[in-house]
């Protein structure tokens, strides 16, 4: 059983941490809300005062923060972990990052002899409670095979991608996918509703012809078709539309950096973007079938 240190206990993090607990492995953890790192506490893990104590002593560290900013300070910043292990350390970044950062800070470890990986999941809070999370993951062949066992403790699939910042592109690729596909199913259930066709009607038919996709026939935008879809909960996220917004621009940014042209994902991130601005940052991401019917 490992000794590990976690550092950022928020919605994903935590239950995430307290599925390692539950494997037996030690959790000292750490997150700017002591609220979250009492919540830790409670289930039989170690609170630790900061970044630094977290990563002391630990054999692995595991970061699940908001953003690229937090994971280079919390990994460069003065006292962070890269300051603070010891070698032989394995780093795993689990946050959705941009590519770009997630290089820097693996670079640094690697600088430092220390092997990283990122490892961005799928899956959502439910996935981190139940253990189900897809990680996609990039870093070195060997880092990967030493990490893998505990990701499994978290999570049900674990690809390697390939190496450092490759767990991020694929995580932003896929959610351009899932972004933009989510706005096409709503855009032709609100023309179907205009031309007087069933929304029950369109997805019987589309669920089994080539307009089938995940956003069709498992998270389907309008109510009834798909009873577990958050369409028949008043679009009560689940993956909530600010979520989707910050990986639209993410992928944005890399294909900029990249110059990929990606004229689907820049109007994905506009609409949604729109929605967000009309005060739906919390609702679901389906839930932007509402403003493209006008609401
Ligand atoms: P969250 O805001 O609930 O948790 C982030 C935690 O990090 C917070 O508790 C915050 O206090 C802590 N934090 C911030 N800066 C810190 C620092 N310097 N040191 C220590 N702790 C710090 O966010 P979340 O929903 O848990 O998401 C975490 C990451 O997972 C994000 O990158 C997000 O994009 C990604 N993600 C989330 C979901 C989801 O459904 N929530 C799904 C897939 C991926």
């Amino acid at each position: 059983m490992a000794r590990i240190g976690f550092i950022g206990l928020g919605n994903m993090g935590l239950p995430m941490a307290q599925n390692l607990l539950k494997a037996g492995h030690s959790v000292q953890g750490f997150d700017m809300s002591q609220v979250q790192v009492d919540a830790l506490a409670g289930s039989g893990g170690t609170a630790a005062a900061s970044a630094k104590a977290a990563a002391t002593g630990a054999e692995i560290v595991i970061t699940m923060l908001p953003a690229g900013q937090h994971v280079r300070e919390v990994y460069l910043g003065a006292g962070g972990v890269l300051s603070a292990v010891a070698a032989g350390t394995l780093l795993i970044d689990s946050s959705t990052i941009d590519v770009e950062s997630a290089r820097a800070v693996a670079s640094a470890a690697a600088a430092k002899g220390l092997a990283m990986l990122d490892a961005p999941v799928s899956g959502g809070t439910g996935g981190a409670q139940a253990g189900t999370l897809t990680f996609m993951v990039g870093g070195p062949d060997d880092a990967f095979a030493r990490g893998k066992p505990i990701l499994e403790t978290m999570g049900k699939t674990i690809v390697h991608a390939g190496g450092a910042g490759n767990g991020q592109a694929a995580k932003i690729c896929n959610n351009m996918i899932l972004g933009v596909s989510m706005i096409a199913v709503s855009e032709a259930f609100v023309l179907a509703e205009k031309l007087g066709l069933d929304a029950q009607k369109l997805f019987d038919i589309s669920s089994k012809s080539s307009g089938q996709c995940w956003s069709m026939t498992s998270y389907c935008p309008v109510p009834g078709p798909v009873p577990a879809s958050p369409a028949n909960r008043d679009y009560q996220a689940g993956f909530t539309a600010a979520m989707m917004l910050k990986d639209l621009k993410l992928a944005q940014d890399a294909a900029k950096a990249a110059g990929a042209d990606t004229p689907l994902g820049a109007d994905a991130a506009k609409v949604y973007g729109r929605f967000v601005e009309a005060g739906e940052g919390a609702r679901d991401f389906s839930g932007v079938i509402r403003y493209i019917r006008g609401i």
